[in-house]
């Protein structure tokens, strides 16, 4: 074993040095406990330039907390996203496919809702056109959702 800083029992963000594995990955690997309970297996220099703080929790735990925010903002911002994500139809619909009924007529009337404003999609004799206008129009939402959700970072 060649020499190496002990670094046991530091810590490094959720992880604690236990031993070193007697493995190298250029810098001597480290056994580290997370404060999650796993034990991961991470090169001393990963530790000390901050690089690893974690199992790998830490940042679930912050992709997590930042998709509830944003769900939360956009439920604040009268947006359901749940219902963008939802794949679940309601009860109410009888067409199988969500935004599109069926008029007293027997035309189909599609419509989307975003940020507490529906949006009507038109009318088709078709059910076919219907489903195509509303999967469009989500298409374009859903990737509006997304092009926010990274715009905040
Ligand atoms: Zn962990």
């Amino acid at each position: 074993m060649a020499k190496y800083k002990d670094i046991s029992n530091q810590r490094f963000g959720k992880l604690t040095p236990i031993k070193v594995t007697g493995k190298y990955y250029k810098w001597v690997v480290w056994q580290c406990k997370c404060d999650c309970g796993n034990i991961v297996e991470v090169p001393s220099n990963r530790l000390r330039n901050g690089e690893k703080k974690s199992c790998g929790c830490l940042r679930e735990e912050y992709y997590e907390n930042r998709l509830n925010n944003n769900i939360k903002k956009y439920q604040v911002d009268g947006t359901n996203i749940a219902y963008l994500k939802s794949k679940k139809l309601s009860k109410a619909n009888k067409s199988g496919v969500r935004g599109v009924s069926q008029k007293k007529n027997g035309k189909w009337l599609a419509q989307i809702v975003f940020k507490r404003k529906s949006y009507n999609l038109g009318t088709y004799e078709k059910f076919e056109d219907a489903v195509k206008a509303r999967k469009e129009a989500e298409e374009k939402l859903h990737k509006e959702f997304l092009k926010e959700i990274k715009h905040l970072g």
